[in-house]
């Protein structure tokens, strides 16, 4: 019999490129190297064109399926290659990552990569590589982001700078470098999720505004969230500034894991706060001044608007804008969308959309911030439930609010926790829930739309509920005279 001769298989090794050495993105160091977007969001679409037009060569791989893809990506350039329904080993033959903040940490293909050593960076780290001189303002926080960061563009405005109010709230960085001239500003709204993978961002100024819990569903842990949120100021140096706020135990606890010059702000004045609350005023007072400056904050219902009025005023003030002008900047501010929005009378009922407020304490600091003026109120909750339920509500739910109105998949909860405090109407649907209202409202109250929930189960976003919760006021509220 004639042996069968064994042929050893060679296997067959697929030369990786070579780690590069972990450190900052500059388009320098990575000239010529080979990039991934991970995820074809809004941000990783206008990484990748950025990245493609610089020149790189881009790979943009998402794990939703082709046909839902196929739209968005006829907007990427030709050169850029890329995959659907998963992200595939052919990640790992490039030579960094730009992750797009959706995109949690444990996800398999970043360990091969890490293990891989290819540095994975944000899309604002990578984006701000290829700006001009210009000065980076950034503010984060569990509450208030979208506000602060757009009174702190009013009052830079108002000092004559030329502003770009960029990051979660509106452009993408990627999509407006090329519009970013030497000596700008940039004012960066950044959330826990794009500061996780952001290990080098250096802003000149930041502020932390307060940290509770919020995303554990995406950053695993409390633990995980609250250091995401220091990225804002870990590469600072004693050139930059971060703004505390003092009456927030937690992100005030992170003070000393900060090396940046730090300015901090409370309610009632302390030895150490630069801003502070006197009479309804907002006295300001830098590190070395005699003098304070008193400010009239921006008209907008509550309390925690003047926690974000005062560090965007020290903000602006530690960047050189002088206090008259915070002060004009103030005085025009309007609320914005969607945050406490007064859509007026409508019908009978005096109407607030805060289709902001995804969690808790957001709907606890709407309803603390609600005077008189208010009256009874009633209340539409619901949506995607965070973790931690609704039971935090019920002190501030049973002195004022007549009614809840539940919707969407959050709705048996809400009844189980509010249960004795006020009636509770399950609405399935806004709808529903506004119809209702309009039912029961009786003139002199307030219907407001305050969910403590994330949208997605009935709505693309909060932006889209809180436009279809005006509709539907104008809808059944007309009728209501
Ligand atoms: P973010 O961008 O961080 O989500 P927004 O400025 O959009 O914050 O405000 C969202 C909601 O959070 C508001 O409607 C309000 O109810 C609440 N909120 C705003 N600022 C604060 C704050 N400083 N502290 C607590 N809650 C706040």
């Amino acid at each position: 019999m004639v042996k069968k001769k064994k042929t050893k298989k060679k296997a067959v090794r697929k030369k990786r490129p070579r780690p590069l050495l972990a450190h900052a993105f500059t388009p320098k160091a990575y000239k010529g190297r080979k990039a991934v977007v991970l995820g074809l969001g809004k941000s990783g679409l206008a990484a990748a064109k950025l990245l493609a037009r610089k020149g790189f060569r881009v790979f943009v791989s998402d794990s939703r399926p082709r046909r839902e893809l196929r739209d968005i990506a006829k907007k990427l350039p030709a050169s850029v290659r890329w995959e659907a329904g998963g992200h595939s080993d052919k990640i790992l033959d490039h030579h960094f990552i730009v992750k797009s903040p959706g995109i949690p940490h444990h996800t398999p293909i970043l360990a091969k990569a890490r293990e891989a050593g290819m540095p994975v960076f944000s899309e604002v780290e990578v984006a701000l590589a290829f700006a001009p001189k210009i000065k980076v303002i950034a503010v984060t926080g569990t509450n208030g982001k979208t506000t602060t960061a757009t009174m702190t563009a009013a009052a830079f405005k108002s000092g004559r700078k030329k502003v770009h109010l960029l990051g979660n709230i509106g452009e993408t960085v990627s999509g407006s470098v090329s519009k970013l001239r030497k000596g700008d500003t940039v004012i960066l709204e950044v959330s826990s999720y794009q500061l996780e993978d952001s290990r080098y961002f250096k802003p000149d100024a930041a502020a932390i505004l307060n940290i509770t819990s919020d995303h554990l569903d995406h950053h695993g842990s409390m633990q995980a969230y609250v250091e995401a949120k220091t990225r804002i100021f870990r590469r600072q140096d004693h050139d930059n500034f971060c703004i505390f706020n003092t009456d927030d135990p937690l992100s005030f606890g992170l003070t000393r894991e900060c090396r940046a010059r730090k300015i901090f702000f409370s309610r009632t004045p302390t030895n150490r706060s630069a801003a502070w609350l006197e009479k309804k005023k907002i006295c300001l007072r830098m590190h070395g001044e005699k003098k304070t400056h008193k400010i009239a904050p921006p008209k907008i219902p509550g309390a925690h608007n003047l926690d974000n009025a005062m560090a965007a005023a020290l903000l602006a003030a530690c960047q050189g804008v002088k206090p008259a002008a915070i002060a004009k900047a103030f005085k025009n501010f309007k609320s914005v969308e969607h945050r406490l929005e007064d859509i007026g009378k409508v019908g009978n009922l005096l109407c607030l959309n805060d289709s902001k407020a995804t969690n808790v304490d957001s709907t606890i600091a709407a309803l603390r911030s609600l005077d008189d003026r208010a009256g009874k109120i009633l209340l539409v909750l619901g949506g995607v439930q965070k973790p931690g339920g609704f039971k935090a509500l019920r002190p501030h739910i049973e002195t004022r609010v007549k009614a809840v109105f539940a919707i969407g998949n959050a709705a048996p909860k809400i009844e189980e926790d509010l249960q004795g405090v006020t009636h509770v109407f399950p609405c399935g649907t806004l709808e529903q829930a506004v119809q209702v209202a309009y039912q029961i409202g009786q003139k002199g109250e307030s219907l407001v739309l305050s969910p403590a929930c994330a949208s997605f189960d009935q709505f693309e976003s909060f932006g889209h509920r809180g436009r279809a919760f005006k509709d539907l006021v104008k809808k059944f509220g007309r009728k209501k005279r």
